[in-house]
């Protein structure tokens, strides 16, 4: 699973078809026949360039896991950012830039594929993109050199990886937690029926970090470092054994370096204002839903994908709440991608679920 050099030497010459997840935190990239190649965050570095009317025309420095480490750490001169953060496309250039520089680095010519290699492309997106943005995110795929590119929006995707069955007349729940926003989608017969994103994820459970790190304790700490103490201490429900984490930051009053000492105890109270909201979103989603379809959810379980399902504990917090049985996706990370390479296999899939796409 883990990203792999590729044989370019020989790869050159054939064409790849691609799924490719456009997450709001992570990018990745699936290979038909050859599994997930590429996963790297989706964070665009590039040099700060603004002309008269406000647009950037810096030149792109560097994308994925390099273009992260500058988050936070940049000159005035550079800027690094993540191009779809809330769900929505808020940086159309950097987007563009970030599919063709994956498309480029799978078939060796980092940038424009040259004529030969036309992949085929599934590429997954927010469900909150408008339908303007859609189409040129299709496009960025075309001018890197797609042969076909097609979008479906990343619920469908993340049920389809999380091995759903999709196309049956029966209602599925899916909850997919990324970074930037949480996705609550009841899906029936291959389209979904209902859908709701919520600005609301992984990037506010590290928010809430900062805050409560801050206040309770005068310690200044970055996103990196909340990120890092959730991933170690986090939980939507007590441990058997609770946790510690030694975080590091500013003091607030002094403005010098200092450790402290965290538990997993207050961290679970520092997230549970954000876990509340996920929650309620959930029992809201399950209120619009048409009875026969709540009837499949409660028999079927709810599923929990992207990274957020990793959280400990979030099942047992959305089952208790909602009453219902919830099941974390198998690698819930992958989910997306997943979908989006099935999808590549199956013309029928592909037809009912995609949004955009077809031929150049
Ligand atoms: P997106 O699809 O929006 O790019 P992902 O599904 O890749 O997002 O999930 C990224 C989010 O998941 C980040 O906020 C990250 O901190 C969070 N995450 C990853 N692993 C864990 C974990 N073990 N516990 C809690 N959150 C996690
Ligand atoms: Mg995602």
């Amino acid at each position: 699973m883990e990203e792999t050099t590729l044989d370019f030497n020989f790869w050159n010459l054939v064409t790849y078809d691609l799924g490719i997840d456009l997450g709001t935190s992570n990018t990745l990239v699936f290979i038909k026949g050859k599994g997930i190649m590429i996963r790297e965050p989706s964070v665009v570095a590039r040099q700060r360039k603004v002309t008269p009317a406000g647009n950037n025309i810096g030149q792109i420095i560097a994308i994925g896991s390099e273009a992260k480490k500058m988050l936070g750490k940049t000159p005035d001169m550079i800027e690094a950012l993540r191009p779809l953060r809330d769900g929505v496309i808020s940086d159309f250039d950097a987007t563009e830039a970030m599919i063709k520089y994956y498309i480029g680095k799978i078939h060796h010519s980092h940038g424009v594929i040259p004529k030969i290699p036309r992949p085929k492309v599934v590429i997954g997106i927010p469900s909150g993109v408008t339908e303007v943005e859609r189409r040129s995110v299709q496009e960025a795929a075309l001018v890197a050199g797609a042969r076909e590119a097609y979008l479906i929006e990343e619920p469908m995707a993340a049920a389809i990886g999380a091995g759903l069955p999709v196309m049956d007349p029966q209602g599925q729940l899916i909850i997919d937690v990324g970074g930037g926003t949480t996705e609550i989608s009841v899906i029936s017969l291959g389209g979904i029926v209902i859908e709701r994103c919520l600005r609301v994820a992984g990037d506010e459970f590290d928010e809430a970090i900062i805050n409560y790190v801050r206040l309770k304790h005068g310690l200044i700490i970055g996103t990196l470092t909340a990120e890092e103490i959730k991933l170690a201490i986090g939980s939507a429900v007590p441990y058997t054994t609770e946790k510690q984490f030694v975080a590091r930051g500013r003091n607030m009053e002094k403005g010098l370096p200092q450790s402290l000492k965290l538990t997993s105890t207050e961290i679970r109270e520092a997230l549970a204002p954000v876990m509340t909201q996920i929650v309620n979103a959930t029992i809201d989603t399950l209120e619009e839903t048409p009875p026969e379809l709540v009837a499949d959810i409660l028999r079927n379980g709810i599923v929990v994908a992207g990274g957020g399902a990793l959280l400990h504990g979030i099942d047992k917090a959305l089952s208790e709440a909602t009453k219902m049985p919830v099941w974390i996706a198998d690698d819930p990370l992958t989910c997306v991608v997943r979908g989006c390479g099935k999808v590549l296999d199956d013309e029928q899939l592909l037809r009912k679920v995609k949004v955009v796409g077809g031929l150049r």
